[in-house]
């Protein structure tokens, strides 16, 4: 099964376990449609970010407990805040990525675009683990 049937069954799995939740009364409506539509954009943007890396480079691992990223800090005067801060907290491990940079897009295998921002000219570096 590739990553994005997997990914897509695992979805319907948590949809239909809500959708019993429900049934049995032990979550409100409100609370079942907000996990659904936060289940399906989770969903969404991690096949989006699938989608985003090149053919080339889908078996280089980028997002795995042993993939360390620098957050460099692009300096433009028009640098975010946001930007600002992750320069600053600087290191992310790769199972965190897709959750804090949801619209990153991979470029080679040592470095990602973080895409924090439209036009955020920012980027993730690799880091192997004894540079830690
Ligand atoms: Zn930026």
């Amino acid at each position: 099964m590739s990553i994005r049937e997997s990914t897509v069954k695992r979805l319907a799995l948590r949809l239909k376990r809500l959708a019993g939740a429900r049934r049995l009364g032990n979550i409100s409506k409100a609370e079942m449609e907000s996990q659904r539509t936060q289940q399906i954009k989770q969903t969404w943007n991690f096949l989006e970010s699938l989608r985003r890396i090149p053919e080339e480079l889908r078996f280089a691992t980028y997002f795995g407990l042993g993939d360390w990223w620098m957050f460099q800090k692009s300096y433009h005067p028009n640098m975010c805040r946001l930007c600002d801060f992750y320069g600053d907290v600087s290191l992310f491990n790769g199972k965190d990525l897709r959750g804090t940079f949801p619209h990153l897009t991979v470029v080679d295998e040592d470095t990602i675009e973080p895409n924090v921002h439209p036009y955020c000219g920012c980027s993730l570096s690799r880091i192997v683990e004894s540079q830690i």
